[in-house]
């Protein structure tokens, strides 16, 4: 039998039927970008899924952070996590500010509040934190610090799209949150994102700087940015919030498979749901203890290659770890040595809305097999 590969995701696409309808209407309307009808409808039917009432779309889910920084006016140090996709760090960059790096708490992959105030200098103006996975971060904790020290908060929330905590919107925290809808996120527009904001004025600066900073037809109020979402994927994004919420459960299915099966593989460690949380199931890490499990993260990865299981290592290496930042002062190893360590033995397994029941109990079956209890550590 041929073997077929088994990819970390797979895209949500909506019915092609439902979407040659709204393409004839756009070809009708003649207007592609700009604020059209489609983007209109979008940024509002996003606001209610969300419950948010402030929220601008965006071309990806890196100007959203860009634009937020500027809107915000972020200038001097901004407090992150080094575990994360290396766009969060680099909208840092890109606006001249200087990432320090704080360790993250093992037990949700997040930013680890208790460690944020000591790398507060009189530089810091913000905290940009991410909910890693959709695993919501301490909110409550980060805006204690940061009311205290007069900081702002920035959550990269790409991850965590209709993440709830106790039946509220995990985008009501921070100044401002940000979203990504790439085609391998939960919820896609092929290519997009969002910001989300707190009130009408500053939605107002917001769509003004990714606008190019025009305020009417010959004021430039701002060095703004192009970041706008284009008719045919607004309308994309339309379709595909009506199918969202099933993928999320079939999603919930998968992980609950992984579970139960990996539940006692010895060195195997995975994130459990936490309490009065809605999650997305955007991800499905699992954690390689290699003393107890036999093998390192990266045996059982490639193990898994020679078996067409395309898991991903995210996230390693490090963003502290990259060439652009590797040489700051927070980037030290002993700065960071649980991210370090959770970057060292992560494995995300496949885990999207299509995925059959026999390809899951397969790849368990593979980590199950791959237990080495007996191998000579001498
Ligand atoms: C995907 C992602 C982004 C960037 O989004 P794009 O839409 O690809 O630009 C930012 N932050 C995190 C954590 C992400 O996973």
């Amino acid at each position: 039998m041929k073997n077929k590969q088994i990819t970390v995701t797979a895209p949500l696409l909506p019915p092609l039927e439902e979407f040659i309808p709204l393409l004839e209407d756009i070809w009708k309307r003649k207007w592609l970008t700009n604020n059209g009808h489609y983007h209109q409808k979008l940024e509002k039917a996003l606001a209610d899924y969300l419950k948010v009432p402030y929220i601008s779309l965006f071309t990806n889910g890196t100007l959203p952070i860009m634009v937020a920084l500027q809107a915000l006016r972020i200038t001097g140090e901004v407090i992150t996590t080094p575990y994360s996709f290396v766009a969060t760090t680099h909208s840092l960059w890109w606006n001249g500010i200087k990432p320090v790096f704080v360790d993250i708490d093992p037990t949700t992959g997040n930013l680890d509040p208790d460690k944020i105030e000591a790398a507060i200098t009189s530089k810091t103006t913000a905290i940009l934190p991410v909910h890693v996975y959709g695993n919501p971060c301490d909110t409550e904790k980060i805006q204690a610090i940061a009311d205290t020290y007069g900081l702002k908060v920035i959550y990269d929330a790409a991850h965590a799209f209709g993440v709830e905590v106790d039946g509220k919107s995990i985008m009501e925290a921070g100044d401002m949150c940000t979203l990504s809808f790439h085609a391998t996120k939960t919820y896609n527009t092929i290519e997009g994102g969002a910001l989300v904001c707190r009130d009408e004025a500053t939605k107002k600066q917001i769509d003004c700087l990714k606008n190019f900073g025009f305020s009417g037809e010959t004021t430039v109020i701002a060095p703004g940015i192009n970041g706008k979402m284009d008719e045919v994927r607004s309308a994309y994004g339309l379709l595909e919030l009506k199918h969202v919420d099933n993928a999320i459960a079939k999603r919930r299915e998968v992980a609950e498979t992984y579970r139960k099966e990996l539940n006692g593989v010895e060195g195997i460690s995975f994130y459990i749901d936490m309490p009065n949380v809605r999650h997305n199931y955007s991800y499905f890490p699992i954690f390689v203890d290699e003393m107890k499990y036999g093998q390192s993260r990266d045996e059982l990865y490639f193990k898994m290659r020679e078996n067409y299981v395309l898991g991903r290592r995210y996230f390693y290496p490090l963003i502290s770890e990259f060439a652009t930042y590797k040489n700051l002062p927070s980037s030290t190893k002993s700065n960071l040595p649980t991210a370090h360590k959770v970057a060292d033995s992560v494995i995300c397994l496949p885990m999207h809305h299509e995925m059959a029941n026999i390809d899951v109990l397969q790849i368990c079956n593979l980590i199950k097999n791959n237990y080495q209890p007996h191998r000579n550590w001498n």
